[in-house]
């Protein structure tokens, strides 16, 4: 084992011992990216200890009242995670699972997806433990005012520029918006990505995210000489994420049977591929239940309570919800199956076992988040573009610029993992050629 590796790897062990999200991304990076650290300028600079920390990583305070005047006080975080090729930039998750270990895992995963998109953003992660399950409109919006409150000072187009993620959708980044307009006085459009289409959002944004993986699915399938025509494919969550990748899914003629929530599964052997079932998604969402069963009642499909999507036998699996959301028992699973293509769209589903074991299996192929999963952001970047000229590409411009990209993220993966060796694993390559990106970037720069 390569040395400095392992001192960075004990070090980080240590530091982080209380983190479990974070250690979990970043030592599973570490092993993949491994092979790569082949260059002694990367210990004389201590590269690698300066790409496992956040810049700069802060916590806040948010109060706010609710509708019958009970005061709440939640906590909100930020993590800069790393600027060697742009303004940070990443989401903000509000959910109450949301914590510095969460938000440094997410900031870190997103500084290496967009590192692979080629446009010049940084990253960064952040949220906050807010729970918005059940709260009226006028509750949400005061919430992103705090919010915004005690971020916009350390935001804005040249340094930090925040956008949604799980809880964080075109409401919330309306508010967000507004609230930073009032505070800081300026109509700054690229400060937030994932704006709505009146006021300097961009179109296909809200598809990007699912429609993204979709895309990198298409390049595996062809690899194959496969098609979607007729894929039976699972995925989990019903967000936005989901529903981009069931209308995508349904275009190239494939169909999506699953969708899940925490409360558990729906299995529609007919497929999500009707414009009122993806309506129905849409609804569901806003209803702010965080419950998929609405959805067998109104289709008249089977229902799992309790139970995750991963052992229906499928060609496809898709997660699309949360980290970890699949375990060793579900990979198994997945194997037993004889699923053929394991493509993640939410930000690191598995635990590290199950990655392992479904990485190394040669029963199927693999793609990560931090490749297949970066639509949203690549469209968010493609929107701080169009802001910055004053200008809006039509949709299929900006679709076609997607598809472009994700097919340049995707060969990038393919190259590096085939340069280093390591096959067609699309993990490793994008782990890597992100890595490769960065680390030139921040030598360039100087310590
Ligand atoms: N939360 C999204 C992600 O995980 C979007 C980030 C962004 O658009 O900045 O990539």
């Amino acid at each position: 084992m390569n040395e400095y590796v392992a001192r960075v790897r004990e070090n980080l062990k240590r530091l982080y011992a209380h983190e479990p999200e974070y250690l979990q991304c970043v030592l599973t990076w570490l092993e993949l990216i491994e092979p790569a650290v082949d260059d002694p300028r990367y210990e004389q600079t201590d590269l690698l200890s300066r790409m496992v920390e956040p810049e700069r990583m802060f916590t806040f305070l948010v109060p706010w009242v609710d509708d019958k005047g009970v005061a709440h006080t939640n906590h909100g975080f930020r993590a800069q995670f790393n600027s060697a090729i742009g303004p940070y930039k990443g989401g903000l998750r509000f959910h109450p699972s949301v914590n510095p270990s969460v938000v440094k895992f997410l900031g870190f995963e997103q500084t290496y997806k967009n590192a692979l998109t080629g446009l010049p953003i940084g990253g960064a992660g952040g949220g906050a433990d807010f729970d918005p399950r059940g709260k009226s409109n006028r509750e949400i919006m005061r919430f992103c005012q705090s919010f915004m409150t005690a971020m916009y000072r350390y935001i804005g187009a040249d340094t930090d520029v925040p956008a949604g993620d799980i809880g964080v959708g075109a409401r919330e980044v309306g508010y967000l918006y507004g609230a930073y307009k009032h505070l800081s006085g300026r109509a700054q459009s690229s400060a937030l990505t994932g704006k709505g289409l009146t006021y300097g959002g961009s179109l296909v944004r809200i598809e990007a995210a699912g429609y993204g993986a979709v895309y990198f699915l298409d390049r595996m399938l062809a690899h194959q000489n496969d098609t979607m025509q007729g894929k039976r494919i699972a995925i989990s969550g019903f967000g936005n994420m989901s529903w981009g990748v069931c209308r995508k899914v349904a275009q190239l003629g494939g169909k999506v049977v699953t969708l899940s929530g925490p409360d558990g599964y729906i299995y529609d052997p007919d497929g999500i591929t009707t414009q009122e079932k993806f309506d129905f998604m849409v609804q569901m969402r806003m209803s702010g239940q965080d419950k998929v069963q609405a959805y067998a009642d109104k289709f008249g499909v089977e229902f799992h309570a309790g139970k995750r999507p991963w052992e229906v036998p499928v060609d496809v699996v898709i997660p699309c919800a949360t980290q970890n959301e699949l375990d060793v028992d579900d990979a198994v699973r997945i194997l037993a199956n004889d699923v053929k293509y394991y493509v993640e769209a939410s930000n690191m589903p598995a635990t590290t076992e199950a990655l392992k074991l479904l990485r190394l299996s040669p029963k199927i192929l693999t793609a990560g988040a931090k490749a297949s999963g970066s639509g949203g952001v690549v469209v968010s970047a493609l929107e701080m573009a169009q802001n910055s000229v004053r200008y809006s590409w039509t949709h299929e411009e900006v679709e076609q610029r997607l598809r472009d990209i994700m097919n340049s993220i995707y060969d990038a993966s393919a190259a590096a993992a085939e340069q280093y060796g390591l096959g067609y694993d699309l993990i490793a390559g994008n782990d890597i050629a992100a890595f490769k990106r960065i680390a030139q970037a921040m030598m360039a720069q100087g310590l």
